[in-house]
């Protein structure tokens, strides 16, 4: 059974001073939380300072984006070997809000994938559909490009060690969430190509997780559906006790 990864993506809130006040408390109440991985995603400015309020504990600091470029004339971008020394060991690629306001695509994606592996990041890549794409019955389809554009050229190895987002982007902030049964769905879906593009050992091992307006009170009943291996949490997580109830329920939903 793949343990269950809850993350928390943080968006552009909190500065380095609310970071740190933030992991410190949360740090202190997962500390017997076994059985769940635990990642925050603060903006780049904070990562420094979470991961060293993180450090020794079962909390893990992830980027909320990337540059595939090591270094270079490229202002205002951040490369993975940046991000590894000042303390990430996650980074969120391709989240909606990346790709509907600031132009990332498949191609973008993939690059960023193979930048991040290489510089020993662990990546959480983020896929899903629009409303209007659901309305118009391509949800597969689009879950299908981006997932043979974004993932080509990964090895079976990187696909088992991949957590995948599904985050509808109807869903992302709306209040509005996917019922248990459309993740559900979605979900199987994306495993089953997994299964068929990259065979059935890395879709085993690769973790699914269900993005988009999670909350206390509905993620024990994402997290019961088969092949809904945890959340990607953005406005819920900026209470720290909120976040704390979300991973201590998808733990129990867990087991
Ligand atoms: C997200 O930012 O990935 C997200 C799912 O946001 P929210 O939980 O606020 O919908």
């Amino acid at each position: 059974m793949r343990t269950p990864f809850i993350a928390g993506n943080w968006k552009m809130y909190k500065t380095v001073s609310d970071a740190v006040k933030y992991v410190k408390e949360f740090r202190g109440l997962v500390k017997d939380v076994e059985g769940v991985e635990i990642v925050l995603a603060p903006p780049f400015t904070a990562i420094h300072a979470a991961a060293e309020a993180a450090r020794n504990s079962n909390v893990g600091i992830a980027a909320q984006d990337m540059f595939w470029e090591r270094e270079g004339a490229f202002t205002g971008q951040v490369s993975a070997p940046m991000l590894q020394e000042a303390g990430a060991r996650y980074v969120i690629i391709g989240h909606s809000e990346r790709r509907t306001l600031f132009g990332e695509t498949d191609a973008t994606v993939n690059r960023k994938l193979a930048a991040a592996y290489a510089a020993g990041l662990a990546p959480i890549a983020c896929i899903g559909e629009t409303l209007d794409q659901r309305e118009r019955s391509e949800t597969f389809d689009v879950l299908d490009r981006q997932i043979k554009q974004g993932l080509d050229g990964l090895t079976a190895e990187q696909i088992g060690q991949l957590v995948i987002a599904y985050e509808p982007v109807w869903a992302i902030g709306t209040g509005r969430n996917a019922t248990p049964a459309q993740a559900a769905e979605a979900h199987g879906h994306i495993r089953k190509r997994l299964q068929q593009w990259f065979g059935p050992e890395p879709a085993e091992l690769c973790h699914l997780i269900y993005g988009g307006s999670v909350k206390p009170d509905n993620i024990r009943e994402l997290v019961s559906q088969p092949d809904v291996d945890g959340a990607l949490v953005g406005g819920a997580s900026l209470d720290v006790r909120g976040f704390f109830e979300i991973v201590t329920r998808s733990r129990e939903a867990a087991v």
